[in-house]
């Protein structure tokens, strides 16, 4: 009896002993699997902007789609100049923006995006000390039109002071007409552009505006909610490649800062848990 009394209880705490075994194996196991989703959780959130800005800058550097629609642009830009030149003798200007508009700065995203950063205004002005950003698809030849045309071009661009000889430099790069300190309008003490264009307006007839920022056709954009500005633009419908030529931005812009109610004191995790309670999946 003594024996078999043994046995069961030796036999009985092997058991025991295989299943505290495999408990503490599915329990590790368990803990493993929520620690790398929630690392997985963690990276895509650390990573949602410079990935988004990284992609979007793909897009404007290889996408032929994006060459097309700036090439679209500035046919519709021509078109347009050709018959307001012939409609009128009296002297027209053009007005246009220079960053993702005349020049391209998707290597300034990369190089950020790479480093999981987005914007930052020392390294923005390093990249425009440069004074090497290409220029966009389309503007170079319609701007030298336009000035082969008597029509002169004046620059409103949101580029500080400090970056002024470095934006001449890369526009003049390109023998861009009237890279010049009196048509180069930068920002002095507001974003706003609106003072900038009246300037413009009080002296010359205005043929039209090229941007990719809507804050670049009218101050009826600025800081605006997304929703308010989707109505502005239905409202001005007929202007679109008429009066208002604008070049496409993926990248960043005013669509973006609405989305955050232009709060750029907002850390890019914030701003990224925004995005995604506005996002629509199904
Ligand atoms: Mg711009």
């Amino acid at each position: 009896m003594t024996f078999i009394f043994y046995l069961i209880l030796f036999t009985h705490l092997f058991i025991m002993k295989k299943l505290l075994l495999l408990s503490g194996l599915l329990f590790f196991l368990s803990c493993t699997v929520t620690v790398n989703r929630k690392k997985t959780v963690a990276n895509l959130q650390e990573t949602f902007i410079p990935n988004g800005k990284l992609f979007t800058a793909l897009f404007q550097q290889q996408a032929a789609e994006y060459k097309a629609l700036c090439l679209q642009s500035y046919n519709m830009a021509t078109i347009r100049l050709q018959q307001y030149v012939k409609s009128t003798d009296k002297p027209l200007v053009i007005v246009t923006d220079v960053d993702e508009t005349v020049l391209d700065n998707s290597p300034f995203a990369v190089h950020q995006g790479l480093m999981g950063k987005e914007y930052e205004p020392e390294a923005w002005y390093e990249w425009t000390s440069l004074a090497k950003a290409d220029t966009v698809p389309g503007a170079p030849s319609f701007l030298k039109f336009a000035a082969s045309k008597g029509v002169q071009v004046f620059y409103i661009t949101n580029r500080e002071e400090r970056e002024r000889a470095a934006t001449i430099k890369n526009l003049s790069n390109y023998d861009l007409p009237n890279a010049d300190d009196k048509h180069l309008l930068l920002k002095s003490t507001t974003s706003g552009k609106e003072g900038r264009r009246q300037q413009v307006a009080n002296d010359y007839e205005i043929a039209m505006f090229i941007g990719d920022n809507l804050a670049d056709f009218t101050d009826l954009f600025d800081k605006k909610t997304p929703q308010r500005r989707s109505n502005i633009v239905s409202s001005l419908q007929a202007q679109w490649g008429d009066k208002f030529i604008v070049i496409p931005n993926t990248n960043y812009g005013d669509w973006e800062g609405a989305l955050f109610n232009y709060n750029y004191k907002l850390s890019s995790h914030e701003r990224d848990s925004i995005y995604r309670t506005i996002l629509k999946s199904y």
